[in-house]
């Protein structure tokens, strides 16, 4: 299909999404193609953060904590969260980072599942998901082995050695969906546990965690879900797990009786045991906040849009790209993608810099990988034809050349 500016814009006029880009506060002119990496400004979140500074901090103190349910704010957005990914409300609590949560969760898991010792994941997953469980393989001498087996080989490496399968959904770099619903059924066949990593998964894409009977899951807040930088992250524990797993970091938040002030650790009941320390306020206000624009939103539509964003943007890339230097790094397949594409160039670096210069904003993976997040809620089909008409520019007149482009940043 050929498609056009005009085309484009009249798949905007006749988007169902189309009104929730007012949810958000965009600056004007850009196009943000990197809610994936880090998750725009929903309306609202101002207010929020301002009136829990001032009201609830500034007049309410120490008070707060029960009058404003500053307590029950990890449980709270974790419930909010619980729809996005298939889950029941109580098996979802904000908390941490990913990566402490990944910690938690790995560690807990693998001996949920001992004698077995075996972890299997894949190489290239994100960093944090490989550092933690090569630091926990360390600290557990010998508890645990770590097992790093490529995609295709995932299926048959999954035996009765197996404790635990640890995977992220979408992979970050390339997009590349895993089937979580195939690997989860092999998983238990032989009888080991399955921990998902939904950090570009949830509120991207519909999920469905116990559909699939996943059994502990973490994800990110900042990304998709646009809970701003450094947002708490999130737990999920299966409710047929949460009375029989131990947390290997027992705080006091996630003691039975937090204020009783007992010298002897004791977990609490359910997903709260997976709690550490005092909960971020500030951060899990904002995120709850956040999470509004996610109200009356249906995930099938959202994932229906971003698929087709993603083929347009491709379709255009082969269209009016050819001969530039760029390799479809991504699935072409919308199916077999999350909500993502990703391009491959030499000079994928420079190329990006000298984009968001022209206003659109993507992002770079080393060594080679240009990123584009597509996010339904905001980003439109004219965006994806402004976008790639932008990088054509970069491209026909050689800006990207230019020696300010170069200079690499400390966050790419
Ligand atoms: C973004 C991301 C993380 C981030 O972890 P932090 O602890 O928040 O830094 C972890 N895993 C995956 C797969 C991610 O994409």
């Amino acid at each position: 299909m050929t498609h056009t500016r005009d085309s484009c814009a009249a798949r905007d006029e006749a988007d169902p999404l189309r009104g929730a880009r007012d949810r958000f506060s965009l600056p004007p002119g850009m196009i943000y193609l990197d809610g994936n990496s880090l998750g725009v400004l929903p309306r609202g979140v101002s207010e929020r953060v301002a009136h829990v500074v001032a009201a609830e901090w500034g007049e309410g103190l120490i008070s707060s904590w029960n009058t404003a349910g500053w307590i029950d704010l990890p449980a709270r957005v974790g419930a909010r969260i619980a729809p996005l990914i298939g889950a029941q409300g109580h098996e979802v609590i904000a908390a941490d980072s990913t990566s402490v949560n990944l910690f938690k969760l790995a560690a807990a898991g693998a001996r949920l599942q001992r004698p077995r010792r075996a972890v299997v994941t894949e190489p290239g997953n994100f960093p944090t998901d490989l550092y933690i469980l090569q630091g926990l393989e360390g600290w557990l001498g010998g508890e645990i082995e770590v097992r790093v087996v490529g995609r295709d080989q995932l299926m048959d490496a999954l035996d009765e050695d197996v404790a635990l399968l640890v995977l992220t959904q979408v992979h970050y770099k390339t997009g590349a969906l895993h089937d979580m619903a195939a690997l989860t059924a092999r998983a238990h066949a032989v009888g080991a546990l399955a921990l998902w990593d939904l950090s570009h998964s949830a509120g991207a894409l519909p999920v469905d965690l116990n559909g699939v009977g996943a059994d502990l899951a973490v994800g990110c807040g900042y990304k998709f879900l646009n809970g701003g930088p450094g947002a708490p992250a999130f737990m999920f524990v299966a409710g047929r797990w949460q009375d029989k797993i131990a947390t290997p970091l027992s705080g006091w938040m996630g003691h039975a009786e937090p204020f009783a002030f007992h010298d002897q650790y004791q977990p609490a009941p359910g997903i709260r045991r997976l709690l550490t320390g005092t909960p971020p306020v500030l951060g899990l206000s904002v995120l709850e906040a956040a999470l509004s624009a996610f109200a009356d939103v249906s995930m099938a539509a959202v994932r229906t849009k971003s698929m087709a964003l993603g083929d347009l943007f491709l379709d255009l890339v082969e269209a009016r790209l050819p001969g530039a230097g760029f390799e479809i790094a991504c699935p072409r397949d919308a199916n077999a993608r999350g909500s993502q594409v990703s391009l491959r160039h030499p000079d994928g670096y420079a190329i990006i810099q000298a984009l968001i210069e022209r206003g659109v904003v993507g992002d770079f993976r080393s060594p080679d990988i240009l990123r584009f997040g597509l996010t339904p809620l905001y980003v439109g089909y004219a965006d994806i034809w402004d976008a790639v008409d932008r990088l054509c520019a970069v491209m026909a007149t050689g800006l990207w050349q230019e020696s300010r482009f170069h200079v690499r940043a400390a966050v790419t």
